[in-house]
């Protein structure tokens, strides 16, 4: 369980997600609410994957599938090869509300995870790892209420990284941000993602963010959620928002949305 931080992310710690035949519904005050259809996705070890779709057509649901905080009606979930069965440290999610305890310093809200497993104690200097890499050091004494958004948005991710997670799953993480910050974000999960080596599945309703970001954007129709399109970014990083690709991939992709781009 090494923590993979500067040298030591040599070590790298991830894997393959597998989503295949993938279908579910909610009940909805007794009505069958269709929300997946037939999802069929691999993602391998260490790939940043970007999901794109309308709003309501099942993204948070397909991430709460993977991270096991809720069962599929069809199909299956594998980790490596294991089913996906219930929430675990090494698939974490991180939601567009960063939800810190307000009463916990951000030192102990990064902490939570450890303390809940029992090893905190032994540990210790993982928080303050964690805390350097989303570059909250001088924070660790202050108040959820003290941040700004993306701080809090930061203390959030290197919670999550405190538990050295081999798949981060990200819900809309920046979709709350004032667009500067958001920027800065994108650069620094990037970076993190860079060196740490997880394997990433990252929401966002940002065509620009996923383009810049994923190696591969799976585009989602309406409700109940098909993969309607597939795009491969063959870039390395780092990408430049006005690389004349990108701005022609951006384009392709927002109309397979059926997004035009006149206004
Ligand atoms: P997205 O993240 O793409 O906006 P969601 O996965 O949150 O979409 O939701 C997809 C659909 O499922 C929506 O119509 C939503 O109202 C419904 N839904 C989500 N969670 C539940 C639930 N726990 N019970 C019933 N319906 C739900
Ligand atoms: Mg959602």
């Amino acid at each position: 369980m090494a923590f993979a931080s500067g040298a030591a992310a040599a070590q790298i710690r991830n894997v393959a997600l597998d989503i295949r035949a993938v279908s579910h519904h909610y009940d909805l005050d007794g009505q069958k609410l269709d929300v997946l259809d037939g999802i069929e996705l691999s993602v391998k070890p260490g790939e940043f994957v970007a999901l794109l779709g309308p709003s309501g057509s099942g993204k948070s649901t397909l991430l709460r599938l993977a991270a096991g905080l809720e069962h599929p009606s069809a199909g299956k979930l594998l980790e490596d090869g294991a089913q996906i069965g219930k929430p675990d440290p090494s698939h974490i999610l991180v939601f567009q509300d960063p939800t810190l305890f307000p009463w916990r310093t951000v030192w102990r809200n990064v902490a939570t995870g450890l303390e809940a497993r029992g090893l905190l104690a032994q540990h210790r200097h993982r928080v303050d790892e964690a805390l350097a890499l989303v570059k909250l050091e001088k924070f660790a004494n202050a108040y959820p209420h003290q941040l700004s958004g993306g701080m809090a948005q930061r203390v959030a991710i290197a919670r999550a990284l405190v538990n050295d997670p081999q798949l981060l799953l990200l819900d809309e993480p920046f979709g709350k941000l004032d667009s500067l910050t958001r920027l800065s974000m994108q650069n620094e999960l990037l970076a993190l993602w860079r060196k740490v080596g997880f394997t990433a599945l990252l929401v966002t309703h940002d065509v620009e963010e996923a383009i810049l970001l994923a190696n591969r954007v799976i585009v989602l129709s309406d409700r109940p959620a098909r993969i309607i399109a597939e795009v491969a970014v063959d870039k390395p990083h780092p990408r430049r928002r006005d690389d004349p690709d990108l701005v022609e991939l951006r384009r392709s992709v927002l109309a397979t949305l059926g997004i035009s781009q006149d206004v």
